[in-house]
């Protein structure tokens, strides 16, 4: 199933506690909202991430999907980040939970936020679960996240390598 030197980072039973608590809080946070939510999963990599965290919440957002590529290097200055495949819905006068596998530079994330905001919602939250900070270029506010990993590349869970292990349960470490 996976190579020998591969390591389990977060069990899957971790995993679950994990997305129970920021249920928990996201439910919390948007209780109390009047205005519509929208929460956007953004694949491949969040979308097992996505199904368990909406089944958990208190509140019933709508759900959208969106795909988001980056080209060559990622720097802040040479942003290469472009939407595949965008929104169906509208967000103009509603809250945006968007639910992130991993944000590493924060790159993917700036772009995607910055993006939404020029559609007129009402608040653009960022849910990940995975925040790295080995290599964090921009200061993102991210309002909601799983775990913090100081560095190493993870798949399982819905992340991959190359296309592979998105089926794993757990998350692991592959070796550097
Ligand atoms: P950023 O723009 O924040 O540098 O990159 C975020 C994207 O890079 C994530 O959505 C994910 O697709 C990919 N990524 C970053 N680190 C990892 C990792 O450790 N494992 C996997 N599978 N993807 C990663």
């Amino acid at each position: 199933m996976v190579d020998s030197n591969f390591q389990i980072l977060y069990s899957k039973d971790r995993i679950q506690e994990r997305v129970e608590a920021l249920a928990g809080e996201i439910s919390d946070y948007y209780q109390h909202c009047n205005e519509p939510v929208v929460a956007v999963c953004v694949l491949k990599g969040a979308f097992i991430f996505f199904a368990d965290l909406f089944r958990k919440l208190r509140v019933q957002p709508e759900i959208d999907f969106v795909r988001l590529a980056s080209y060559g290097e990622k720097t802040y200055r040479d942003e290469k980040v472009v939407c595949e495949k965008d929104l169906e819905v509208s967000i103009k006068g509603k809250h945006v939970l968007v639910v992130e596998d991993i944000v590493d530079t924060g790159c993917t994330i700036d772009y995607f936020t910055r993006h939404l905001r020029e559609r007129g919602p009402i608040s653009v939250k960022v849910c990940a679960l995975v925040q790295k900070r080995e290599r964090s270029e921009i200061d993102v506010a991210l309002n909601f996240s799983g775990f913090y990993l100081e560095r190493g590349f993870v798949v399982g869970y819905g992340l991959d390598y190359a296309e592979k292990y998105r089926h794993l349960e757990d998350i692991w470490t592959m070796p550097e």
